[in-house]
């Protein structure tokens, strides 16, 4: 049945790698699932009490025996964990409340060895419903049970470490609003409070300083800094000096400063949580349709660390990334001036940031950070052999992100390609 179906399809988009489609079991095959066939969106919505009122239940029903057929593999909290040059992981956050009480179907699968699945429904010309799963793969992938903690433990982790052997490490934070990038950075929420301990920029902090007094690297003698500021419209703000406006500089020999920019000497990781409640407390959210409070700016926390010599050397630093939504300037309901200016330029910083970490994977001399202010701020950490860097691309689950959620993994996945055929020609 399923390969006869298939051969009568129209040629559908092209997509990322492999695919596999399943094809709603026919209705005049005596299915007692299968009512009717309709168009998704037109499904009868069973009155309140109704109790087999998900909207597309033919859908959810056809995941849910896909998912049947999946090898789960967990991911092992105690295996090795390689660091590498470029990293590139996604982690799904569950469906929150407000998707669970509309009966929202989820559209994600994370059977794990960094595999992720997107169960795309799709209607054919007939109006028969199927489903094209879309597959990727990258370094880890995350479902919707794992804790900060986890992932920090393979993302953030090995980043921190090489810090302390000289390195400039970033780590982004990458999706959609509402897909868990401040959740994972900054730490969970419980209501509108959120946990700055339990956020990767915490542990991060927390195991800066364990290192810091490691018999390996207690004779580097170095001293701890932090700046926190965020880029709103191209234009920086220093969260830790009232949101005072920086200007950016480079000089002749290419260095690009951020001048003015509060760097706080820090001396425990409760230190820096202070810090990053109080920066975070200041940050700029604009309005969009899609979440009123949503972030439209890129918050930066940079650990730094320091000789404690004259001079105060540069010895390493790590940047921590939260970027702004990736969703595309498509949204009719918000045509007015100011954001589509915003949506604009956040486009190009992510365009700009996906270019320079390929750049990195080719190890090319040539680094287009003038392209954007997030990349030129972050310049120092895209060239050289001391450069390291993640990116956690975060995916909301609902069928109703599905479009958005395969953008973010075709995003992901353009920055992986590179990272790959690198590593091949090393
Ligand atoms: P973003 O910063 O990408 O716009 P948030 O981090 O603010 O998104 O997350 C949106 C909501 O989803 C928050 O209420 C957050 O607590 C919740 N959330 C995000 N990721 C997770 C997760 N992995 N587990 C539980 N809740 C999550
Ligand atoms: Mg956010």
């Amino acid at each position: 049945l399923r390969e006869s179906v298939k051969e009568n399809e129209p040629e559908r988009m092209p997509s990322a790698k492999g695919r596999r489609k399943s094809v709603a079991h026919d209705a005049s095959k005596g299915n007692k699932r299968v009512s009717s066939v309709k168009p998704f969106d037109l499904q009868p919505k069973k009155g309140k009490f109704g109790e087999s009122s998900r909207p597309n239940q033919k859908f959810y029903e056809m995941i849910q025996d896909f998912r049947e057929t999946l090898e789960i593999t967990p991911l092992e909290a105690t295996g090795l964990i390689e660091s590498q040059r470029i990293c590139v992981c996604v982690r799904k956050r569950p469906l929150n409340k407000q998707e669970m009480s509309k009966k929202e179907i989820d559209v994600v699968s994370v059977p794990g060895r960094g595999t992720v699945l997107v169960h795309e429904p799709k209607l054919k010309v007939d109006l028969t419903k199927y489903l094209e799963n879309q597959v990727f793969h990258f370094d880890y992938s995350f479902d919707e049970n794992a804790t900060n903690e986890l992932v920090y433990k393979f993302t953030a982790k090995p980043l921190v470490q090489s810090i302390f052997q000289g390195c400039m490490a970033t780590c982004f934070a990458y999706g959609q609003t509402g897909s868990g990038k401040t959740h994972t950075m900054g730490g969970d929420f419980t209501g509108k409070q959120q946990n700055s301990a339990k956020g990767i920029y915490a542990l991060a902090a927390q195991d800066v300083f364990t290192y810091l007094n490691h018999r390996r690297y207690a004779n580097l003698d170095l001293c701890v800094y932090v700046s926190f500021f965020e880029i709103y419209n191209g234009k920086v703000y220093d969260l830790l000096n009232k949101k005072g406006k920086l200007r950016v500089l480079e000089d002749d020999r290419q260095q690009v400063q951020v001048v003015g920019l509060e760097e706080v000497s820090v001396s425990s990781a409760e230190d820096v949580i202070k810090l990053i409640r109080m920066g975070s407390a200041c940050r700029t959210s604009g309005q969009t349709s899609a979440n009123a409070n949503s972030s439209r700016s890129h918050a930066i926390l940079q650990i730094v660390l320091r000789r404690s010599d004259r001079a105060s050397t540069l010895h390493g630093k790590f940047s921590l990334v939260d970027l702004a939504g990736n969703e595309r300037g498509t949204d009719v309901s918000s045509n007015d001036r100011s954001t589509l200016v915003e949506t604009a330029e956040i486009n190009q910083s992510l365009l700009a940031l996906k270019e320079c970490i390929r750049s990195l994977g080719r190890n090319s001399d040539h680094i287009p950070f003038r392209m954007s202010t997030l990349t030129k701020v972050l310049r120092d950490s895209f060239i050289g052999e001391k450069s390291k860097t993640c990116m956690i691309a975060m995916v909301s689950p609902s069928m109703t992100s599905c479009e958005y959620t395969m953008n973010t993994l075709r995003y992901a996945d353009r920055v992986k390609e590179l990272n790959a055929s690198s590593k091949a020609a090393e």
